[in-house]
C-alpha cells in the first residue's frame, strides 16, 4: 500500500483559528487573509461555539466552515473540532451533553469530529480509546506552548499510547491561532485533493489523504509486506514508531536524509513515520494500524 497517491497535488492548510467571533485578535477577512498571504489554500475558520459565516474568502484560499465545542471532565478538558458542520450545530449543542454526544452531533450536522490538543487537555489514552467516530486528532498544536501555555503541543507520545490501545487516529497539525504571532504558521497539513474545493479538501481529510507537518515533505511512504519505505525532502532524522518499545534499527540519523527502510515485527500492531529536518522541525504521517495493510 501507498499512503500518498502518485498524481495528485498537495494543498496546504490549517484546520483550526479563532477570530474576533471568539477570543482570537483578527477578525474573520483579516485572519483568511493572513493566511493566504503565507501561501495557505484552505483555511478553516473554528470560532469556539460558533460556526463563523465567511461573506468571501480571499482569492486562491478555500475556507471551510467550522466550530469548537468544548468539555470539562473531572480530570480532563475535551475539545473537538467540527469541520465542515452545519450552523444548526451551535442551536444543539446546547446544552451540551457527553464527549461522545458532541461528535455523535458534528456528523449528523454533516461534519468532521477531531480531538484537539490532547496533551494540552490532559486527555488520557482510556478517553481517547473509547470515543467513536473520530476522524482525528491533532499531534501537534501550535498555541498549546510557550510562550502562551506550557509546553504540550506535541501529543505524539499520548496518541501513541492510545494507538497502542486501539485508538488508531490519523494525525493532524493546526495552529489552534489566537494571537496571529507566535502561533501563526507553526504547524499544518498537506492535503492531497483531486478539487481544490470545500468538498475536495475535506473529502480528502475524511479519506486520511494528508499528513502533517512543520516543514519536512514526505513524498511517499510505502508498505509492502513487513517493509515499510519512506522517501521526504532531506532531514536529520527518521524515526519509526509503534506499539512496540525496542525494535532494531528504527532511527535513521544523519544528514540531508531523503529515505529509510524498516522492517515490521510480529508484534507491531501500527507503524507510523516522523521526520525531523536540521531546524528542528517534525512532519508526521498518520500511523498504520497492521490490518489495513494488505
Ligand atoms: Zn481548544
Ligand atoms: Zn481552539
Amino acid at each position: 500500500m501507498k499512503l500518498f497517491q502518485e498524481d495528485v497535488p498537495f494543498y496546504r492548510g490549517n484546520f483550526h483559528t479563532h477570530t474576533t467571533q471568539s477570543d482570537g485578535c483578527k477578525t474573520p477577512q483579516e485572519a483568511m487573509s493572513a493566511y493566504r498571504e503565507a501561501g495557505y489554500d484552505f483555511l478553516a475558520l473554528t470560532d469556539h461555539r460558533k460556526v463563523t459565516g465567511v461573506e468571501q474568502a480571499p482569492e486562491g484560499l478555500v475556507a471551510i466552515p467550522g466550530i469548537e465545542l468544548d468539555y470539562v471532565l473531572s480530570n480532563q478538558w475535551v475539545h473537538l473540532l467540527g469541520l465542515g458542520v452545519s450552523p444548526e450545530v451551535e442551536r444543539r449543542c446546547m446544552p451540551r451533553g457527553s464527549v461522545q454526544e458532541g461528535i455523535d452531533l458534528i456528523r449528523a450536522c454533516g461534519g468532521l469530529a477531531v480531538l484537539n490538543h490532547p496533551a494540552w487537555s490532559l486527555n488520557t489514552p482510556e478517553l481517547i480509546a473509547s470515543l467513536r467516530g473520530l476522524t482525528a486528532a491533532e499531534v501537534w498544536n501550535s498555541v498549546s506552548t510557550l510562550p502562551y501555555n506550557a509546553d504540550r503541543a506535541d501529543a505524539s507520545s499520548l496518541l501513541d499510547v492510545a494507538a497502542a490501545q486501539g485508538a488508531v487516529l490519523p494525525l493532524m497539525a493546526n495552529d489552534d491561532t489566537h494571537y496571529y504571532e507566535q502561533d501563526f504558521a507553526r504547524g499544518w497539513n498537506m492535503v492531497q485533493a483531486w478539487e481544490k474545493s470545500v468538498a475536495g479538501i475535506l473529502t480528502a481529510v475524511a479519506e486520511g489523504r494528508y499528513y502533517a507537518t512543520q516543514g519536512p515533505a514526505f513524498r511517499q511512504v510505502e508498505i509492502i509486506g513487513r517493509t515499510v519505505r519512506v522517501s521526504c525532502s532531506p532531514v536529520e532524522r527518521i524515526v519509526f514508531y509503534s506499539n512496540v518499545p525496542w525494535t532494531p534499527d528504527r532511527c535513521s540519523i544523519g544528514q540531508g536524509l531523503t529515505e529509510a527502510v524498516y522492517e515490521l515485527t510480529d508484534r507491531e500492531t501500527f507503524i507510523r513515520v516522523q521526520l525531523t529536518d536540521a531546524q528542528g522541525r517534525n512532519a508526521w504521517c498518520s500511523p498504520v494500524a497492521r490490518q489495513w495493510i494488505c
